[in-house]
């Protein structure tokens, strides 16, 4: 089908505000996505009660007494889910942010993080995988108290997955000292840090880590952009050590997101059972291959690139030559990802960009190639299915009535999705 006006499609999520447990509204629109099928439903409807969906469908009947809420020519849709952000983090401005770790309190870089999450729930993004908050020097998991705090209501802001601080090697691309003088810290930083550098300190880690809160483990197993010390494809954690942190993990039934550029360092990822691979730039075909047979998630996070590009004079030289080659190599990376048909989560690197402009990612997505639904169905069904929350989450499914899905009791404006995104 073909929707008359793709650019100024509206998207309404869950635009709900539950006013009693009993209470029940009806929305209905011209169209609906539910996030699995692959064509839109028409005539859209959806049924609230109190802070639960319990019901989604095509001209469903409008109970006894509900409030019905009519919104015309928009797109009903499930809130996105975001599989890479950095809601505690601002990485707009590199150097300025590289000041900041020296001069700013953690309790100041919380309190900016309370604006983040509700800018990006404000996005239509309900859902996030946050995958690492860290600042130098200091043991606080910031993350974890965002999340808590939403989830007690003290603030507004996504359900968030959070990997607190990260895993990686001494001098690698989460070594939060790299680039600064040696030990203008007092110390070189440790598994408190998630700084590792064998089988043991991994586990380690992994432990503290889930001790302290973390709902997923991310760790970087080659080199990045945004790392002072390293080149941006080297690996970074040994065979030895990837097997220790998928075992530790999953023993704890948490699941592995690795931060990788390189190609070596993601065929050894991919074959140790890591559940995504980030970036994922210089993937060659055979490693794509490997994904694809193992059932490894790619989360490509396109906005980073392109938001770092697009002002690349302002990065120091050493990140400039990085980005540009991470940059000339990952469209064709991707290609051949939705080509092979590897599992695509949608995930975008927010902090890397302004939080809130994480819908941007579809048009980058769709630019590519992707199908318009494929891409929506990355950010609902997908990323449900990666995060481990399908069940919970129970995305709208009408087979299945018992199943609910909780609203968050948030209006939330309307979602423009950028030009060029195109539904068909
Ligand atoms: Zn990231």
């Amino acid at each position: 089908m073909r929707i008359p006006s793709p650019v100024g499609l509206i998207f309404f999520c869950f635009v709900v505000v539950a006013r009693g447990a009993d209470q029940t509204i009806v929305l209905k629109a011209a169209r609906l996505f539910d996030g699995r099928s692959k064509a839109l439903v028409q005539n859209g409807v959806v049924i609230i009660k109190g802070d639960k969906i319990i019901d989604v469908g095509s001209n469903l009947p409008t109970p006894d007494g509900a409030q019905l809420i009519d919104l015309g020519d928009a797109t009903l849709s499930p809130g996105f889910m975001d599989a890479h952000t950095h809601l505690t983090l601002d990485y707009t401005d590199f150097n300025k942010r590289r000041l900041e770790e020296l001069s700013l309190n953690v309790s100041e870089h919380a309190i900016r993080a309370t604006a983040f999450a509700r800018a990006t729930v404000e996005a239509g993004f309900t859902t996030v995988r946050d995958v690492g908050s860290r600042f130098v020097g200091s043991s606080e998991f910031v993350d974890v108290a965002v999340r808590n705090s939403i989830n007690k209501g003290v603030i507004v802001g996504p359900r968030m997955l959070v990997a607190t601080k990260g895993i990686g090697a001494t001098g690698g691309h989460f070594d939060p000292t790299s680039g600064f003088r040696d030990f203008l810290f007092g110390r070189e930083p440790d598994y408190t840090e998630g700084i590792v550098d064998s089988p043991e300190d991994v586990r380690k880690a992994v432990r503290f880590e889930v001790k302290n809160g973390a709902d997923v483990i991310k760790a970087a197993v080659s080199g990045g952009v945004f790392s002072l010390a390293d080149e941006v494809d080297t690996p970074q954690l040994t065979p030895a050590e990837i097997a220790a942190l998928v075992d530790e993990s999953h023993r704890l039934r948490k699941k592995v997101a690795v931060h990788c550029h390189g190609d070596q360092a993601a065929r050894e990822a991919i074959e140790a059972g890591v559940d995504s691979i980030e970036h994922g730039s210089f993937m060659k075909p055979e490693t794509i291959v490997l994904m694809k047979n193992k059932g490894t998630f790619l989360t490509p996070t396109l906005m980073a690139t392109e938001y770092i590009m697009g002002k690349i004079g302002s990065y120091p030289p050493a990140l400039q030559a990085k980005a540009r080659a991470a940059a000339a190599a990952r469209s064709e990376m991707f290609r051949n990802a939705l080509k092979m048909g590897v599992k695509i989560s949608f995930g975008t690197d927010a902090a890397v960009f302004p939080h809130g402009q994480n819908a941007k990612e579809f048009a980058l997505m769709v630019g590519l190639g992707m199908q318009p639904m494929d891409a929506l169905k990355s950010a609902t069904a997908n990323n449900a299915e990666l995060f481990g929350i399908a069940q919970k989450l129970e995305l709208w499914k009408r087979e299945n009535s018992q199943t609910s899905s909780r609203c968050r009791a948030i209006r939330l404006p309307t979602l423009q999705l950028p030009s060029g995104f195109r539904l068909s």
